[in-house]
């Protein structure tokens, strides 16, 4: 009988472990897919950019370094093309942390609209190149503080500006305003009047990678990446973010943070 007893105990044992490398298997192969869908996505990404560069400097020595004005003219854009490729390096460097979970907050409490001041003092010539103004609800007398990462909360202010600006039409407005909510949160909104997003496309906006156009022909490329590391930034924070949008009206991103005691002061 005790023979019997520790057969099956063996045997259920062996199931046990056939079972746990059944799942490690799986686990396996969906971060082996994942893996090569993200090297598949990058070396895309790099390409073009590469290529570009590559066909400047081809063409300079082709014979157009001996004229002065041209020799300027496509050493400025090869050096575009490399500016593209260090931000699309430095965001894949980003998410790639944020995705593994490599990356650690560091909270601090700090005045939220002191940070969007200073990151519209930052994108200020970005946003008059395009003749779109940058507005931010004047009454803001006080600090508003919140306790979140400082740094990486400038990230998502900057990408969240940066989008509107680049899909933002001229003379187009964008508005951050700071709002207080229940239980201790805020919530900051981006709002723009620029061509929007069709309805089909917003589930999978904070997709790396995902573009509305897919084409990247257009001139405002940036790596497909801005979203979802903003995203990412959010929810390490346990904290929301909403998108609403419609063709040809505007855009409006929103995220909460949490308050600190230091702003009811
Ligand atoms: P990208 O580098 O392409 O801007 P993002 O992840 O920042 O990547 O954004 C993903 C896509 O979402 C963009 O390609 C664009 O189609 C759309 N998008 C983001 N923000 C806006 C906005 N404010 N207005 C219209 N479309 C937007």
């Amino acid at each position: 009988k005790p023979v019997t007893t520790s057969m099956k105990t063996l045997t259920q044992e062996i199931e046990k472990f056939a079972q746990d490398k059944k799942i490690e298997i799986d686990t396996l192969k969906i971060r082996e897919e994942y893996r090569k869908d993200f090297l598949g996505n990058v070396s895309h990404e790099l390409k073009t950019p590469l290529f570009t560069v590559q066909g400047y400097i081809l063409t300079l020595l082709d014979g157009a370094m001996n004229d002065k004005k041209i020799r300027e003219k496509y050493l400025t854009r090869a050096n575009k093309g490399v500016e593209r490729l260090i931000y699309i390096v430095k965001d894949l460097d980003l998410i790639t942390k944020l995705e593994v979970g490599d990356l650690k907050l560091e909270r601090e409490d700090f005045d939220i609209i002191e940070l969007i001041q200073n990151v519209f003092d930052l994108l200020e010539m970005k946003a008059a190149q395009k003749e779109i103004t940058l507005t931010f609800d004047m009454e803001y007398t006080q600090p508003i503080f919140v306790n979140a990462d400082k740094e990486k909360i400038q990230q998502v202010v900057s990408n969240l500006l940066v989008n509107s600006i680049k899909y933002g039409h001229p003379n187009g407005t964008t508005e951050v305003s700071v709002e207080n909510l229940i239980k201790n949160k805020v919530i900051i909104r981006v709002t723009d009047n620029g061509e929007g997003i069709p309805k089909q496309h917003i589930p999978r906006l904070f997709e790396r990678f995902y573009r509305v156009d897919q084409s990247g022909s257009r001139a405002e490329g940036g790596s497909g990446l801005g979203l979802s590391i903003v995203k990412h930034i959010i929810e390490a924070h346990d904290e929301k973010i909403y998108v609403e949008s419609e063709v040809e009206v505007g855009s409006e991103f929103s995220f909460t943070l949490e308050k600190t005691l230091k702003s009811s002061e």
